[in-house]
């Protein structure tokens, strides 16, 4: 982007009196300007993004501009200077005028936008982000969700699994606080890790929720039971201490439309999996999905009432 100016620079600066055709010059300045406001737009063309609106606008300033300058280019050997060889206009003046302030102001709006989006997109980042462990915290999880919610389907089936570190409480009394932050964030690694791929979630103190997808609940169970193998199978070692640990899982596979409820099943099952002496996975009973199909019996029911009234009258 900045040859291009350089190039119109050396073009305006060696036009002199002595010049034998100075028309020539003007074609190639047009042309210049064109290559700059083509390049200019492809650069906020590959910046867009839903929380840079402002990159999208400056795509289409410059792409305008660049359109306006090869539209002209064909005019300029014949146009009043500015914007050609030919004597100075009024119009000519003031078109010209009007244009480079009207693309100063523009971008000077909206490059200043763009400033100040880029920065609340750094810090709504980071609002997602669990500073401990650097996975994604509740919020995102609710982010994922909501994006899972509007997402066809893949193949195969989601579960969301629930992991809560066994005795935890017993870490961090014995070994102290910053032992228990060792093994929370190697927690979440081993989780990243086994599920390569998958989102991982801080939801809690030492507890994660995690998003798994497989071609069958078997698989499912067999990729959360992983993390189980892998997080018992690693020393946390913080000050010259060295400690083991286990996890238990719930997991509940995933209707969508009814988040709410195979979240509440996939805890049910960690409880489960607690009660039954821990450091294991439970797969949650399918939980009775669709409310509406619910209503709809109730309704068929009330329906058949009233025609059994109707026909008994
Ligand atoms: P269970 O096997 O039934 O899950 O027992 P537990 O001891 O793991 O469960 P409990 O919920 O009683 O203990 C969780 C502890 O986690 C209590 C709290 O002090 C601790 N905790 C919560 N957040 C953090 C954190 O960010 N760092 C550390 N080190 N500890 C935390
Ligand atoms: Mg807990
Ligand atoms: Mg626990």
């Amino acid at each position: 982007m900045v040859l291009p100016c350089v190039a119109v620079l050396i073009f305006s600066a060696t036009i002199g009196a002595d010049d034998a055709i100075p028309q020539l010059r003007m074609l190639p300045r047009v042309l210049l300007f064109a290559l700059f406001d083509g390049l200019a737009a492809r650069e906020f063309l590959r910046m867009r993004h839903p929380q840079l609106q402002s990159a999208t606008t400056l795509y289409w300033i410059f792409a305008l501009f660049c359109v306006f300058e090869l539209l002209r280019a064909p005019f300029s050997l014949s146009l009043p200077a500015p914007f050609g060889p030919e004597e100075t206009q009024v119009w000519s003046i003031a078109l010209f005028n009007f244009l480079i302030v009207l693309q100063g102001l523009l971008l000077g709006v909206f490059l200043t936008a763009l400033g100040r989006e880029q920065l609340a997109a750094q810090h709504y980042r980071l609002a997602l982000i669990d500073p401990l462990t650097g996975i994604g915290n509740r919020r995102a999880l609710d982010e994922r969700m909501e994006a899972l919610a509007l997402t066809s389907r893949k193949e195969g089936c989601t579960a969301v699994a629930v992991l809560d570190i066994d005795h935890f409480k017993a870490i961090n009394d014995e070994l102290g606080h910053a032992f228990g932050d060792i093994v929370i964030a190697g927690a979440a690694m081993v989780a990243r890790e086994a599920l390569t791929g998958e989102d991982v979630f801080r939801v809690g103190g030492e507890e994660f929720a995690a998003i798994i997808h497989a071609h069958t609940p078997e698989a499912i169970m067999t990729r959360a039971n992983a993390i189980r193998i892998a997080f018992e199978a690693r020393s946390h070692v913080h000050g010259g201490l060295s400690r083991r640990s286990t996890i238990s899982i719930g997991v509940a596979m995933l209707h969508l439309g009814d988040e709410a409820a195979c979240f509440a099943a996939a805890d049910e099952a960690l409880y489960a999996a607690k009660r039954q002496g821990r450091n294991r996975v439970v797969m949650a009973k399918p939980v009775s999905v669709a409310p509406a199909k619910a209503i709809d019996f109730a309704a068929a029911a009330a329906a058949a009432a009233a025609a059994g009234r109707r026909a008994s009258a």
